[in-house]
């Protein structure tokens, strides 16, 4: 079912009547850490099958009232985006791409079977809570206010199908600078027992379900002392597909960069697309292609990859220094980020935060 209109809603605005002091809430913005802390409000807009979508509303952050027999907390009917919104030196606040995510939640809605929210409608709600709690996005440098627009279906109903009546959310929390102590490579553990996705699974969707098939692989992953998995395609289990938050890069010298092309079982990054951009435009060959663990290793023994990154919208971009897993390493664990890695990771941040010109229009 799609929305006829395209226009956005108009939004009722109900202030919170006891939101933070300023003085609280600078005492959460010297250090905000990620995920921790919300902002005073919130954006809801309801769907029903019969009447589409309605009720657009900020409303003062609280619980959600659900009844138990909601099928978001049976089947696990819901999705999610993730995007950030900047502060520039001149105090103006930005986001970068928002369409995107905008389109990539009509995807996985599709994939969900949940409705399709018009861009218009999403491109609003993240204006009207930057509009209310603006005050919350921080100003310290690599620091953000990080949206977190999500959908569940709230129909009271057993029966599995998808559901009648949905919400669709948008809650804030400031965060903090991803690595406050400099740019430190990471260690990622190789899952050979499991798998993110499947042929014709939902792993290009930003579904729960996802993440919560990705939490046992990452347990595994922290006791090897990585920061994240590496999930292989599910049928054949030789492709590199991505990490459990991150697209991943292969850097081979100054002149190409290959990525895992677009299978169907991998989440479409915006990062991922933008470094895809800023490569080209620095001319440099980008390859989206199938990339097999024998690839990677024998790039790197040969040396014709000098440097591996992982990317996504909380870190940004992460230099890769080790890959590991059961009788496996590749890389080394000290290796210090690469050149390629953090000249993209600048230009990334630099013209998220406004200090290089918007040359491609995607600050909104
Ligand atoms: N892959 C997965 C599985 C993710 O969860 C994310 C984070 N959304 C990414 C890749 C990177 O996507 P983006 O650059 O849009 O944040």
């Amino acid at each position: 079912v799609r929305a006829a209109t395209t226009a956005p809603p108009a939004f009722t605005i109900t202030r919170a009547t006891a939101p933070r002091t300023t003085a609280e809430r600078d005492a959460i913005l010297s250090d905000p850490g990620f995920g921790k802390h919300f902002t005073d409000h919130m954006v809801a807009i309801d769907w029903t099958l019969d009447g589409g979508w309605h009720d657009a509303r900020v409303i003062p952050y609280g619980p959600l009232q659900l009844d138990p027999a909601s099928s978001v907390l049976h089947y696990g009917q819901e999705i999610f985006e993730g995007l950030k919104a900047y502060r520039h030196a001149d105090g103006s606040i930005w986001t970068f791409r928002p369409e995107k995510n905008a389109t990539r939640l009509q995807r996985s809605a599709r994939r969900l079977a949940l409705p399709e929210l018009p861009v218009a409608h999403f491109i609003e709600s993240i204006r009207q809570i930057i509009t209310v709690d603006g005050g919350w996005v921080p100003s310290a440098a690599e620091t953000s206010l990080y949206l977190r627009p999500f959908m569940i279906a709230n129909e009271s109903f057993l029966g599995v199908r998808a559901a009648h009546k949905v919400g669709y959310y948008v809650i804030a929390s400031p965060a903090g600078a991803y690595f406050s102590n400099g740019v430190a490579p990471i260690k990622i553990w190789l899952s050979t027992e499991y798998s993110r996705a499947g042929r014709g699974g939902t792993g290009a969707a930003k579904c729960g379900g996802n993440y919560a098939a990705s939490l046992l692989p990452q347990m595994q992953a922290y006791d090897n002392g990585c920061a994240q998995v590496l999930f292989l395609d599910g049928e054949t289990s030789s492709r590199i597909d991505e990490l459990g938050g991150m697209n991943v890069f292969f850097v081979y010298g100054t002149h190409k960069l290959v990525t895992p092309r677009l299978t169907g079982s991998i989440l479409e990054g915006v990062t991922r697309d933008s470094i895809i951009q800023l490569a080209r435009d620095r001319g440099m060959t980008v390859e989206e292609r199938d990339v097999t663990l024998g690839d990677w290793q024998g790039g790197v023994e040969s040396g014709a990859i000098t440097e591996v990154f992982a990317c996504g919208t909380a870190a940004v971009v992460t230099p890769i220094a080790e890959l590991r897993g059961p009788d496996l390493s590749i890389g080394n664990p000290d290796a210090p980020a690469g050149e390629i890695t953090m000249a993209l990771r600048q230009e990334l941040t630099d013209i998220q935060y406004g200090r290089l010109p918007d040359r491609h229009g995607w600050l909104t």
